[in-house]
This record gives structure tokens, C-alpha cells and sequence, in this order.
């Protein structure tokens, strides 16, 4: 845990969310500023920095990442109509928030390639 995280305070409950879905390893919880009609941010309760950060001991997180994906595109509603998941990595991924974090939007036709 990082104690100046906003992620981090997040996961603890000391600041506010509107939480979708929570396992033992990860919280989702819908984005502050939506990009889409759904956006849902699904984060590990450990303090991570980014994708570059994931090892070998990591990878029950990642399962608990991706059943978080499942439930909450089944939950919103675009397991049906489609949904993209995206981690942003870095200056050029534009990374603000540096606890790692993948983000699930839907609810509209997304375009491609991503600006
Ligand atoms: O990938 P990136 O780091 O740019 O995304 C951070 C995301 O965290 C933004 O979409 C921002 O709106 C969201 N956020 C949030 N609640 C906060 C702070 C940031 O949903 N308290």
C-alpha cells in the first residue's frame, strides 16, 4: 500500500467510488470522468505501479483481474455488445494514475485505432 495513492485510498475505503464488483484480489469501480457510457476501472488491491511490474507471483491477481472483466461486462451490459480493455503504460500511454489499473469501456461503438 502507498499511502499517498489515490488508488490506494480507494482500495482502503477512505476515499469514495461507486464500486461494481470486488474480489479478494482486485476492486472495480466505475471511472470518475467516463469516456463511455461504461467505464469501469478494475484495480489490484496491492499496490502495483504499472504493467511493467507484473511477475511470475502476480498472476493470481491477473486471474482475479479477468474475473472481475467477465462480471462486470456481464453486470453493465456490453458482455453482449462489446467492450475494450486498456492499460495505459508510461508518458506515451498516457498513465496518469500510477497504480496499476485497466480500464473497461462500452456502451458506445468504440473507434480504432486509439488516438
Ligand atoms: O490510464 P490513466 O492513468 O490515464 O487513467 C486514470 C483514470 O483514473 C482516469 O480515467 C481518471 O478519470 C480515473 N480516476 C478516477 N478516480 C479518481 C482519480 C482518477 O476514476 N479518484
Amino acid at each position: 500500500m502507498a499511502a499517498d495513492c489515490i488508488f490506494c485510498r480507494i482500495v482502503r475505503g477512505e476515499s469514495p467510488a461507486r464500486r461494481v464488483y470486488e474480489n479478494a484480489h482486485v476492486v472495480a469501480f466505475h471511472d470518475i470522468a467516463p469516456q463511455a457510457p461504461v467505464h469501469v476501472l478494475v484495480i489490484p488491491r496491492l499496490h502495483i505501479a504499472s504493467v511493467l511490474e507484473l511477475g511470475e507471483e502476480e498472476v493470481e491477481i491477473l486471474k482475479g483481474v479477468h474475473e472481475a472483466i467477465r462480471r462486470v461486462a456481464e453486470e453493465t451490459g456490453v458482455a453482449t455488445t462489446g467492450f475494450r480493455v486498456v492499460t495505459n503504460c508510461g508518458r506515451d500511454g498516457h498513465q496518469t494514475v500510477f497504480h496499476l489499473h485497466y480500464h473497461i469501456l462500452g456502451g458506445r461503438r468504440l473507434g480504432w485505432p486509439p488516438g
